[in-house]
């Protein structure tokens, strides 16, 4: 085991017991808020717990500081929260007004009561929490010193809190982290201050990415963990928490964790340490494939496109520079803006013959591929992972 990693217990299972993973430090980085950031970052999986995460060590502390005094969240939409599909009516909406509404379907949540909403940034969770919920009463944590201007506007917003969580003397019917929990320098004690901060009948909601499907959140320069449903079972089991609803469908690629304080506390599943870390370590091959693949193309074809500004299209884009010509978004609100320097074009817009590389996922690119396919273009994706 590497010296440096060795002393750093599992931010899971408390165990020493990291692996680090090969070739991830070589790898360029992004930031949360959508920006290029250099190499070095250290990616582990625990071999006690299958826990993917990064380690916190001087340089991650150091970084994270970095990325947080310029932070700037969801710039490329001038403020708008992205765009998912919901799965139930297979309509496009902004992700935390999908998350409300599937909240709301699971009659756990009261008529009337109080959300605490932790890493509440613009207030896009706060937002349509107001809407969805109409007599609830909204709060909201986060690390700057005053809340977003636009957070005030909200009907039914209560109170801005800043600083030490466990200074928060209310508590709440629910308290949200949508992602934010990933961010944390110790996952665990979060939740377990948290566990006090939840009103006895009351419930925690926690959304972040889902390792085993989104390689690019590896690439996150300020996530310090990578959850898998096993482990985001585990940690809140850890802080006292019981699972009432864990999905991997609510939004794609991501992990939807319903908890409260009394229910039955499952077993969860458990995941192979070594099969993790040989999973993971493909991931991040794939990762590098993928920048090769675009580098390549792009230096084919001068009439070349990004699909997408977000995490994936970001870290890709850095490493192809001037070889870019454009972006391509669907998303309204990102359109007609540039975004890396580079004009955001709307599919219908892309000069015929170009070469659109969509940087996603296999199965999310085969699906925009397929709805754009009537457009004279080259689109490229790579292969299953
Ligand atoms: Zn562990």
């Amino acid at each position: 085991m590497n010296h440096a990693i060795a002393k750093f217990p599992c931010q899971v299972c408390g165990m020493t017991a990291l692996n680090e993973v090969l070739g991830f430090a070589e790898l360029n980085r992004v930031t949360s808020d959508c920006k290029p950031f250099k190499c070095g970052g250290r990616l582990t999986v625990c071999g006690e717990c299958a826990a993917v995460q990064k380690i916190p060590n001087d340089q991650w502390l150091r970084e994270i500081s970095e990325i947080y005094l310029h932070y700037n969240v969801y710039s490329q939409g001038g403020g708008e929260e992205q765009i998912v599909l919901d799965s139930v009516t297979g309509k496009p909406k902004r992700r935390s007004v999908v998350l409300a509404s599937r909240l709301h379907e699971t009659n756990q949540l009261p008529d009337i009561g109080w959300l605490l909403d932790v890493g509440c940034g613009n207030g896009a969770t706060l937002r349509a929490f107001s809407d969805e919920f109409l007599t609830w009463k909204l709060y909201g944590h986060d690390l700057d010193v005053k809340p977003h201007e636009s957070i005030r506007k909200i009907p039914r917003f209560d109170r801005y809190f800043t600083g030490n969580l466990e200074n928060i003397d209310d508590k709440f019917h629910l308290v949200s982290m949508i992602h934010s929990l990933e961010h944390f320098q110790n996952p665990l004690s979060v939740l377990k201050i948290l566990h006090e901060k939840v009103h006895d009948d009351g419930h925690l909601f926690v959304e972040v990415c889902n390792v085993e499907e989104n390689p690019f959140d590896l690439l996150v320069a300020d996530h310090l963990m990578h959850f898998s449903p096993s482990s985001l079972e585990s940690i809140s089991i850890q802080a006292g928490f019981a699972m009432v609803k864990l999905e991997t469908s609510w939004i794609k690629k991501e992990l939807s964790m319903l908890s409260n304080l009394h229910g039955n506390q499952s077993t969860p599943l458990r995941l192979d340490p070594i099969r993790t870390l040989s999973e993971i370590a493909k991931k991040v091959r794939w990762l590098r494939q993928l920048k090769d693949t675009a580098l390549r193309a792009s230096q084919e074809n001068q009439n070349f496109g990004i699909f997408g500004t977000s995490i994936a299209a970001t870290w890709v884009a850095n490493y192809l520079g001037d070889e870019i010509k454009y972006f391509v978004d669907e998303d309204p609100s990102r359109t007609g803006r540039s975004y890396m320097g580079k004009p955001v074009l709307a599919p219908d817009n892309v000069p015929d013959s170009a070469t659109v590389f969509i940087a996603l996922s296999p199965k999310l690119a085969s699906a925009i591929r397929e709805r754009l396919s009537y457009l004279p273009l080259k689109f490229l994706q790579m292969p299953a992972l």
